[in-house]
């Protein structure tokens, strides 16, 4: 076939162009990003062997670099699952990850990236424009006779041709541009800085990296390539060795390495699992939360699992339930079998030990590090505090556990968040419950009218803003420390000791009988908005709020399952009225003269109105309200 010419997505080339201008110091990564790829190439057809052997080649699998100083070139090699004349077209032509696509989109025109970013995004291959002015790959993808040639100066299009490959892989050359140390582009065909580079970032590639010179002898005229003999890596497995041996350099490259992730870990640790079932496991929190940890294919990068050494998938989901979902590591199980599929895998008991095993030990780091290093824990709450709350919704899950971790803000210190711990020694004897108030906005809970009298008996209360939070809530978690949870905004309150309690009571009866006619009046007059009207205990300065039963749904919980199509019964909530209120004391004055004054009306749908503002909500009628209130300061101010 003839050369064949092929555009770039619009974003790969907005990619490219990024990559040729840029100012990055640190222009070693692209070597970095080659070398994995073609380790990923081998594990693939190291996995695809364990059921047919026949695909594998004869010669061991590896990876080679040939570096060639007077033809300034650079080629990355290995013999691995290879790609076919599609593949080549799809893979380096296109960006199928949507996350990756919806970032490019955003970005400012001239917008500088940071490469560090783009092994997350998966596009690491365009990296080599960073160093290379002229980019050609061959492949032969396992079991095709054919191999393809792919070339391009990194400008609009590439071109694709028939080419030979005597086996299965791929073959990178860039044609490198000049070295300029200012610009931070070492010379990528001196062997000492090849050397240094593959050791600080690929030691761990479980293949041999063979580095080839190409060397002209004194009055030679062709060059000729020389092995180094041994391989360039040292291809330790980090987790097999004993934790005093690995320094945090490596532990940090080998994290680098299995996620592309290049901030440093929060943390990590190595856990061993023995008896009937014998794995080990390294694991990560990172300190950043990547920026698809709320898309659906996020997780790219997860656990990786080895049987015995020997790699078998990335994202290995049966290890890690989706609330860890940030978790990152290694866990090498020693009697699963080499050929496991995903579908065994679901229900291996094994597989599901170790997960348990797994969980425990991450909630263990994540609470050490809450209890010894509180800032620092604060860091990753910051980071991944909701999705760890997703815990909180699963059936079966230590839940007691996950809320020993939970942070949220409180009215105790309004900017500094507490735990639940701090919050219940903060209890006084007489309160039974760990208040909380649930919503969208924080600062409008913070004013929310159900929190009155809790500020003004010094009880404090939880403020929950996350989206998350309202459906664990909803679901009645468990108790904490022998405490339950109970929501500011829902059911009859009651502050204070026994013998307050009482007292309140007494009052109350005495308003009950006192406000009878007027809480009638004004329930008849709103009544298609709300279930009841009664007495506040909550309130101390607003006339009115309105709160819920026990088992209702809340208002954004109600939006979410409308949102996702749910036929859900309209809910009507009660009317509180604060019965020491100078508005109502002095409705019930005009109540009093005449029981029928069409004032009571205007007033009870102004005192509802009122309500669902306060926390937040919105009027079915916002005009008429304004109208309304626009007629009553005209008739204040006659
Ligand atoms: P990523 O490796 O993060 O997916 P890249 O842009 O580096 O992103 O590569 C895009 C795709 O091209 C890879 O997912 C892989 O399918 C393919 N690819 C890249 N290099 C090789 C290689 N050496 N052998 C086989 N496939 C490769």
């Amino acid at each position: 076939m003839a050369t064949e010419s092929h555009e770039f997505q619009a974003e790969v080339k907005q990619l490219l162009d990024l990559m040729i201008h840029s100012l990055y110091s640190n222009k070693d990564v692209f070597l970095r990003e080659l070398v994995s790829n073609a380790s990923d190439a081998l594990d693939r057809l190291r996995f695809e062997g364990l059921t047919r052997p026949d695909l594998l080649p004869d010669e061991p699998l590896a990876v080679g670099l040939v570096a060639d100083a007077e033809a300034r070139t650079l080629t990355i090699a290995d013999n691995g699952i290879g790609m076919s004349r599609e593949e080549l077209v799809h893979n380096l032509g296109t960006i199928a990850r949507s996350g990756t696509l919806e970032y490019l989109r955003g970005l400012e025109a001239g917008a500088e990236v940071n490469p560090d970013l783009i092994g997350q995004f998966g596009v690491g291959f365009y990296a080599s424009f960073m160093v290379a002015d002229q980019v050609s790959v061959v492949s032969r993808r396992v079991g095709d006779e054919k191999a393809t040639l792919w070339r391009t100066d990194g400008s609009g299009s590439f071109e694709l041709e028939d080419a030979d490959r005597d086996f299965a892989g791929t073959t990178v050359t860039l044609h490198l541009k000049a070295a300029d140390a200012e610009d931070g582009m070492a010379d990528y065909t001196s062997e000492w800085v090849l050397r240094d580079i593959v050791k600080r970032y690929s030691d761990f590639v479980a293949y041999p990296i063979h580095l080839t010179m190409m060397r002209k002898e004194e009055g030679e005229d062709l060059a000729k390539p020389v092995t180094s003999d041994e391989p360039i890596n040292s291809m330790k497995a980090i987790w097999t060795r004993p934790a005093s041996e690995v320094s945090e350099d490596e532990y940090k490259d080998f994290y680098s390495h299995i996620t592309h992730d290049h901030n440093e870990p929060l943390l990590h640790f190595s856990t061993a699992i023995e008896g009937t079932f014998e794995a080990r496991a390294l694991l990560y929190v990172p300190s950043q939360a990547p920026f698809d940890l709320y898309h659906r294919e996020m997780a790219h990068r997860g656990i990786q699992l080895y049987v015995r050494r020997v790699f078998i998938m990335d994202e290995c989901r049966e290890l890690m339930p989706e609330y860890l979902r940030f978790v990152k590591g290694v866990v090498d199980a020693e009697d699963v079998s080499l050929n496991v599929s995903r579908e065994i895998l679901q229900q291996d008991r094994q597989i599901a030990a170790i997960r348990n095993h797994l969980v425990k030990k991450v909630l263990d780091a994540l609470k050490e590090l809450k209890d010894a290093e509180p800032e620092k824990y604060l860091g990753f709450w910051a980071q991944f505090g909701p999705v760890l709350k997703e815990g909180l919704l699963l059936f079966d899950e230590k839940k007691e556990r996950i809320l020993e971790l939970l942070m949220a803000h409180s009215t105790h210190e309004e900017t500094a968040l507490t735990s639940l711990s701090d919050y219940v020694d903060r209890m006084s004897d007489d309160q039974d419950a760990i208040y909380f108030v649930c919503g969208p906005d924080r600062e409008v809970l913070a004013s929310s009218p159900h929190l009155e009298a809790f500020r003004e008996k010094g009880v404090e209360v939880l403020l929950f803003s996350d989206s998350v939070d309202e459906v664990w809530l909803q679901q009645m978690p468990p108790e904490y420390r022998e405490k339950r949870f109970q929501s500011v905004g829902r059911g009859e309150i009651e502050l204070g000791s026994e013998a307050e309690k009482k007292t309140a009571d007494e009052a109350r009866a005495q308003d009950e009988e006192h406000y009878k006619g007027l809480i009638g009046a004004v329930r008849a007059a709103i009544q298609e908005d709300i279930k009841e009207v009664r007495l506040s205990r909550r309130l101390t300065h607003s006339p009115s709020c309105l709160v819920l039963e026990e088992g209702d749904l809340s208002p954004q919980m109600e939006a979410m399952l409308r949102q996702a199509g749910q036929d859900v019964p309209v809910r009507k909530p009660i009317l509180e009225l604060n019965p020491d209120h100078e508005v109502l004391r002095k409705l019930q004055g005009i109540f009093d003269d005449n029981g029928t004054d069409p004032r009571i009306a205007e007033y009870a749908g102004l005192l509802y109105a009122q309500a669902v503002l306060a926390e937040g909500g919105q009027l079915a009628d916002p005009s008429a309200f304004t109208s309304k209130l626009a007629e009553l300061m005209l008739r204040a101010l006659d």
